[in-house]
């Protein structure tokens, strides 16, 4: 076996998969430009840990379970001017999350609440904060299925693991008493020490039918809200707007 074989094989033992595909490249480009010992080190380092890298960011992304993968940079802001984009830049920073602070996104469907909030949670994942996405009724239902199966404590737990946890669509289908009651101790085992990120199609008036009891509600918006910012988007539906343009509906049906 000769030297680079070798060298290409205990890369592999070493798990430097990134190194050992690259090697020959650098080694041919080193020659060339005449690069020192250090910089072409450099370089094949570098290439492993960029590698390593994204590999780690796929398989966090993956983890966090979002419906779909949409960027803050992929949102259009001039066709949702409610959308201030210095607020979302400022919470693109992370620091609510460093904080244990809330981010509540509001508004009708096809706003790009979901579309915010996935890219806060990408964001986040590149911040390094564990980060988990789910809707509102599987959640709850899930939170209801461990209560009947005395395993609500361990799910409370997984709940409340993420530094990030986001909760989409709350207020879609009204929570039963019992359920609205379990969704309340988990915002108050995440209260001021994890972000949420909430999403819901009803303003903070509505919340008392979402949760059947007003006193349960004040609740659990008390917590919610004691630090917390709230993003009021007041536009049209972009989903609309796609079919308008694809001429399925009328311009005049998208005004919400
Ligand atoms: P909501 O959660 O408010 O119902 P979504 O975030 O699911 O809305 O948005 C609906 C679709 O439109 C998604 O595919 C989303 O990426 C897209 N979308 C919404 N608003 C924008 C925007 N301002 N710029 C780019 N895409 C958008
Ligand atoms: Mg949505």
């Amino acid at each position: 076996m000769n030297a680079l074989d070798r060298v290409q094989e205990n890369l592999r033992r070493l798990k430097l998969y990134r190194m050992a595909e690259i090697l020959e490249t650098r080694l041919e480009e080193a020659a060339q430009d005449n690069r020192c010992y250090t910089d072409f080190l450099d370089d094949l380092l570098g290439d492993e840990v960029s590698a390593k890298r994204e590999k780690n960011l796929s398989m966090r992304t993956t983890m966090a379970r979002f419906p779909f993968v949409k960027t803050l940079e992929s949102f259009d802001f001039n066709f949702q001017p409610s959308v201030e984009k210095k607020r979302i830049l400022e919470l693109a920073t992370c620091r609510f999350i460093a904080n244990g602070e809330n981010v509540v996104l509001l508004g009708p469907p096809g706003v790009g609440k979901t579309h915010l909030a996935v890219g806060l949670g990408l964001k986040a994942i590149r911040e390094g904060y564990a980060t988990c996405f789910t809707q509102a009724m599987p959640l709850i239902a899930s939170l209801t299925k461990a209560y009947a199966e005395n395993r609500f404590e361990e799910r409370l737990k997984f709940y409340s693991r993420p530094r990030l946890l986001i909760i989409d669509e709350i207020g879609y289908i009204p929570i039963d008493r019992h359920g609205a009651h379990l969704f309340f101790q988990l915002i108050s085992r995440r209260y001021e020490k994890g972000a949420l990120i909430l999403t819901s199609n009803r303003g903070f008036g509505q919340w008392n039918e979402i949760f059947g009891d007003p006193v349960l509600a004040t609740a659990i918006l008390d917590r919610l809200l004691h630090h917390a910012a709230t993003v009021n988007i007041k536009g049209n539906s972009y989903r609309l707007k796609e079919k308008v343009k694809a001429g399925l509906v009328r311009a005049e049906e998208c005004q919400n």
